[in-house]
């Protein structure tokens, strides 16, 4: 029904990466969230005070919650589809992990209610009436989250929506603990064990978990992540296969939510090339990147001395000794200014994070080992951590 309403009503859905399309299709998806989850809340509450059963009337206002966060999900799409404005240069993409964050912290909370009222359940157990419509009503609602945790999976994929996937993780929350309900329901004609009030606690620690993590997923966009690497290689594939470029470094990719990447990275040129014939193939790089990638580019072109083999040769010298400290740490801008006592070899070191020796004892093994070879050569280097 779902994905037969996006075929109707969205008609550019096979290109999911257009930001109107990705509006459109987590509007529908959340307002059948929001249709189903308001159905489900009504079914379950007659039933439950019918039946007695605090376990379903719990269930159905887990449903009401969830028809809150949907609406949530909905404003935070229609947010991060709006343009970008003189306050928001950078678009409003991000606000959509926002609204992530809120339904993560409405899956806590449901985790939290839930493992207080499953005590309470232990402490003073209750007599339910297990009767045929109240068991008709939660396995219908069993079979409408199958579909609903179905839709926005798959959905989610698409459209790559963290606020989705955290609706699909509720859906399959939501599941469980009305199998659980259904059981304890029925256990209620066998046994007067609070047999629904201990297993909802154990469910309660599920939820609150898949909670945390939901929430994990959508911060970490916000705190700024190193691109993948898949994208990485994409990036180095566009810009080397321009037959100037040498090679690349310092690539930063700021992601200000889908749509809206920016890119800078250094692209190594001969410094013996026309400049005008360099910038044209710096700029058509960057068109490249900018259509094959949805991203804006700057690329900042830095002159290889490649006449100078002294130079080359030094740089590796420099290089190996550099991944004598770790195999992963690169050096690039080598240059060398010649002086009257002693000649200076200026470069970046580019150390991964988890590396803790302290850049000074870095910048001073690297200095150590070249000066003990050449007694003139002094190193000034500038340590980086990498973006990437
Ligand atoms: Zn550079
Ligand atoms: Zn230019």
């Amino acid at each position: 029904m779902v994905s037969f309403l996006i075929r109707k009503l969205v008609p550019g859905y096979k290109q999911p990466q257009n930001p109107e399309v990705r509006r459109s299709v987590g509007s529908i998806c959340g307002a059948c969230g929001i249709f189903f989850n308001i159905l489900l809340f009504i079914g379950k509450l007659i039933m439950g005070i019918l039946t007695h059963s605090i376990a379903i009337v719990g269930d159905a206002l887990n449903n009401l919650s969830d028809a809150g966060s949907s609406i949530i999900t909905m404003i935070g799409f229609r947010l991060a589809g709006k343009a970008p404005d003189a306050d928001h240069p950078f678009g409003h993409g991000r606000i959509e992990y926002i609204s992530g964050l809120l339904v993560s912290l409405l899956i806590c909370i449901m985790g939290f209610e839930l493992g207080k009222s499953s005590i309470e359940g232990i402490i003073h157990p209750t007599a339910v009436d297990c009767t045929i419509p109240a068991v008709a009503i939660l396995i219908a609602s069993l079979l409408v989250k199958t579909y609903m945790m179905y839709y926005n999976f798959h959905w989610a994929k698409i459209i790559d929506s963290a606020a989705m996937r955290a609706t699909a993780i509720d859906s399959r929350n939501d599941m469980i603990s009305t199998s659980v309900v259904l059981l304890a329901v029925i256990s209620t004609k066998f046994t007067d064990l609070p047999v629904d009030a201990y297993i909802g606690v154990a469910l309660a620690v599920f939820i609150l978990y898949s909670g945390i993590s939901a929430a994990r997923d959508t911060i970490e966009p916000l705190l700024g992540t190193p691109p993948s690497r898949e994208f990485l290689d994409k990036i180095e594939e566009i810009v080397m296969s321009h037959e100037p470029i040498s090679g690349i470094h310092d690539v930063v990719v700021h992601d200000y939510g889908p749509g809206r990447k920016m890119i800078s990275l250094h692209a190594e040129v001969s410094a013996f090339q026309d400049m005008f014939y360099i910038h044209d193939v710096i700029d058509n790089i960057e068109l490249d990147l900018a259509r094959e990638l949805d991203c804006e580019a700057v690329i900042h072109m830095d002159p290889i001395d490649t006449k100078n083999k002294d130079l080359m040769k030094l740089q590796d010298e420099a290089r190996a000794f550099a991944k004598t400290i770790d195999e992963r740490i690169t050096i690039h801008d080598f240059r060398m200014v010649p002086g009257e006592s002693h000649t200076n070899l200026i470069f970046d070191m580019v150390v991964p994070h988890d590396i803790t020796t302290s850049e000074k004892e870095l910048v001073q093994t690297v200095r150590e080992k070249m000066l003990e070879k050449h007694p003139h050569y002094y190193c000034v280097i500038k340590i980086d951590r990498s973006y990437v």
